[in-house]
């Protein structure tokens, strides 16, 4: 294997007298070809500006690349896990990286490897499924069916310039489709994609400024349901803030589907801050949630989070009273190579999905600066050095938790739970 780099002019360069190394957490390691796999089909490659790239020498010792050669990541489709970080570090002054996972990448005999698992396959979110026509005319049926909704113009968006499936499945009838709900957070993510509140990164899909009214995101779900190949409405999407803190409109917009919809999935993917509230909406007809988490360790989950009225505790009580109501609960753990995957991380992910009863963890890669992220939590004492590599964590959680699913995405309340 040889490191890959970008030349100014954005091409690619192996560079010939080094190694390939890549980064877990602050730790720079020697590449081994069992941890990388090929391309996955819509992969996309990036420099990394104002990085230096790092690679080995013939001793193994880290090394600066030439100052004019960029660092290159892979940043991986949908169903795919990054195990490790491209080897780089930040120059001074630099500015913070925009928000995506970025994967090692390398060269070996004349193919592209990137350091990553393929982790789910679900045919619902292949992405040649989304290649088709048809988009504009389902958005233009949806206008005619629901005037005045102003979640057809918002989904409209998410749909065609910013291409998200599961706006474009709302239209077009089709698996899951997404119930935007929530203009305000209770939270102050680092990697939130929809706001950064410190304006230091461009958050790739901007925050929704409106409160969908419960007859709208109602109006919206019996549109997307109507179709024959729909199975999931969700709340919580990527555009906006947390679902539960609409708690009144969301248990009456909930009510209202399942009147309509006996059958339907009702999911709500939640950062888990608010069990009461999950209660009102598992009262009123919502079988399946998914709920996010970076960390089980209190000073982790509050350094990332920045959560304001709620504690870890509400989220495991989330899984818990889904679990305890017979839905469906997934645990979404958004990854870090050298955190996610260290010991005491481990076994406090372990306990606390049993603890929810979660019967599916969605195995994510974080996606924002990882230079940003190692630096916050090393200034805390927070980063270990013990991290066994995501791909034994993935393994070592396939183990611990017989029973458990291991995957991607979200599926049907009467698939998951058969
Ligand atoms: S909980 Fe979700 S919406 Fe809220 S800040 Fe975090 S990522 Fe953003």
């Amino acid at each position: 294997m040889r490191p890959i780099v970008a030349r100014p002019d954005g091409g690619l360069e192996v560079l010939g007298g080094f190694r390939p190394a890549a980064r877990s957490g602050g730790r720079v390691l020697k590449l081994d070809v069992s941890q990388m796999i090929p391309l996955p089909e819509g992969t996309t490659l990036m420099h990394l500006p104002g990085r230096r790239a790092l690679a080995l020498d013939s001793k193994d010792r880290p090394v600066d690349v030439e100052a004019d050669l960029l660092p290159v990541a892979a940043v991986l489709p949908v169903g795919h896990l990054r195990t490790l970080v491209p080897a780089s570090r930040p120059l001074p002054g630099s500015r913070r990286l925009p928000l995506y996972g970025y994967s090692a990448v390398v060269e070996h005999h004349d193919e592209l490897l990137v350091a990553a698992l393929s982790t789910d396959a679900f045919g619902w979110w292949e992405p040649r499924r989304y290649a088709g026509g048809g988009l504009d005319a389902a958005i233009e049926s949806a206008r005619l069916a629901l005037p005045g909704n102003r979640l057809v113009d918002h989904l409209a968006i998410c749909a065609t310039d910013l291409r998200c499936y599961t706006a474009q499945n709302t239209f077009l009838r089709r698996y899951e489709g997404a119930l935007p709900a929530s203009p305000a957070c209770n939270a102050d993510c680092l990697g939130c994609i929809s706001l950064q509140t410190d304006g230091q990164a461009p958050a790739p899909q901007p925050r929704m400024r409106f409160a969908p009214t419960a007859d709208e995101l109602a109006g919206m779900a019996s549109f997307h349901l109507g179709g024959t190949d729909a199975g999931i409405v969700s709340f919580g999407q990527g555009c906006e803030g947390e679902p539960l803190t609409r708690d009144d409109v969301l248990a009456r917009a909930v009510a209202l589907i399942r009147n309509e919809h006996p059958a339907a999935t009702i999911h709500v993917n939640t950062n888990g801050s608010r069990p009461q509230v999950l209660q009102r909406l598992i009262d009123a007809g919502c079988n399946s949630v998914r709920i996010s988490a970076i960390s089980f360790t209190d000073a982790v989950f509050r350094a990332y989070y920045r959560p304001v009225g709620y504690s870890i505790e509400d989220v495991i009580e989330c899984g818990r009273v889904m679990s305890r109501a017979g839905g469906q609960v997934c645990l979404n753990l958004l990854t870090f190579p050298g955190l996610t995957d260290s010991s005491a991380e481990l076994d406090r992910t372990a306990a606390a999905v049993a603890e929810m009863g979660a019967r599916q963890i969605q195995w994510r890669s974080l996606n924002c600066d990882h230079d940003w992220l190692i630096d916050v939590l090393a200034a805390r004492g927070l980063l270990p050095d013990d991290g066994v590599g995501l791909a034994a964590a993935y393994q070592q959680l396939v183990d611990r938790l017989p029973g458990m699913t291991h995957g991607n995405f979200t599926r049907p309340v009467a698939m998951a739970l058969d």
